[in-house]
């Protein structure tokens, strides 16, 4: 493992009150950096002070869209140490989202030390209040000069971190999504199953199209068929249908979800059935006509669960669970996010020390 080198910033900035936090909106003072060159591969890791990144115009991610990105989070314990979820998952995935866009792979190891490094640089600015947290976003970049249509020589490896507020400051409310039928998300043999920056311009519209219509977020279809549901908005989507657990299968065109697969070892340890297949649309509506869906609700890092409140399909409307939160979505959130931020035992060994 390279030694890594830190240049400190010369000017601190004020950190912002746990209150106005928000999500994404401020940044720490450093920035972990790294570079790839063709030949060389990936070296000179480095912290340095937050700030621009000088590109060439023509590099080729401004024209191609050679990009990989991971979110992940810090989390201050009750008793005040600084713990992260499953980051060696975040890196595996990290690497598989290279393998699809021809970028080159990273020791995931390496990157799980650096990023504590990085936290430990930046540890007053993991905030402390119930709720908030550090969210981690490591990203590549294709940044070689060129606009003939191959992958790049040269790569930039970023981590930059964020203190984020409580996601559900006035509690959880459940959303209200509806089935996209335009827009598609992902194929089979595209890159649905990865984290690139393309996958999400490509759903901003029906996004877009969600909101105006005054829904959360879209429940998305397998690009294929049009009749199985993947995702909704950018978490995975789990369902619990006359006392079972159903989730979209990962076949290529769902993303592998961190949060998903958490939910999934505690449902299992818990004694639930977990079917992982293929749900079509039309039989999440009937069972909610028949009275059998009883819980529905997204997973993703920054939320952790979303439940889902109220489902619309062309002309046929669902309410889930009277549009109020589940007792089994209730007890999976309050069991990761008391395991996250050490309220809980860690019996899975999910959390790091920082
Ligand atoms: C990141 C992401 C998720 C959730 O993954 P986690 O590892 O649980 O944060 C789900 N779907 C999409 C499309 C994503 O990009």
């Amino acid at each position: 493992m390279e030694e890594l080198t830190i240049t400190p910033a010369d000017v601190k900035k004020q950190k912002p009150a746990p209150e106005v936090l928000g999500f994404g909106k401020y940044f720490t003072d450093h920035m972990f950096l790294m570079d790839y060159t063709r030949g060389r591969g990936w070296h000179d890791p480095r912290i340095v002070p937050y700030g621009p990144i000088a590109l060439d115009p023509s590099a080729v991610v401004f024209h191609y869209a050679q990009e990989v990105f991971e979110g992940m989070k810090a989390y201050r314990t009750v008793s005040g140490e600084i713990r992260l979820f499953r980051p060696m998952d975040n890196f595996r995935r990290l690497n598989d989202s290279c393998d699809r866009l021809c970028i080159p792979r990273l020791r995931e190891a390496d990157l799980v030390e650096y990023l504590k490094e990085l936290i430990r640089v930046e540890a007053d600015w993991v905030p402390a209040r119930e709720g908030t947290s550090l969210y981690i976003r490591p990203f590549i970049i294709a940044t070689e000069a060129a606009l003939g249509v191959h992958a790049s020589a040269t790569y930039l490896l970023s981590i930059i971190l964020s203190p984020v507020g409580s996601y559900y400051p006035e509690g959880i409310n459940p959303v209200k999504i509806y089935v996209e039928d335009q827009d598609v998300r992902a194929v089979r043999g595209g890159t649905g199953y990865v984290k690139c920056g393309g996958n999400y311009a490509a759903s901003l519209r029906a996004g877009e199209r969600a909101e105006a219509s005054g829904y959360t977020q879209v429940l998305w279809l397998d690009g294929v068929h049009r009749r199985y549901v993947e995702e909704v908005g950018s978490m995975n989507v789990l369902f619990k249908i006359d006392g079972r657990i159903i989730t979209p299968a990962l076949t290529g065109s769902v993303l592998p979800g961190i949060t998903r697969r958490s939910c999934l070892d505690l449902l299992r340890d818990w004694g639930y059935t977990v079917e992982e297949r293929a749900l079509a649309a039309e039989e999440l509506f009937q069972a909610a006509e028949e009275g059998k869906l009883e819980e529905a609700w997204g997973s993703g890092t920054a939320a952790v669960i979303s439940p889902i409140g109220e489902m619309q399909w062309g002309e046929r409307h669902a309410v889930i669970n009277r549009g109020k939160i589940g007792d089994l979505t209730q007890k999976l959130y309050d069991t990761l996010t008391g395991i996250q931020w050490g309220r809980e035992p860690d019996p899975y060994g999910w959390t790091v020390r920082v």
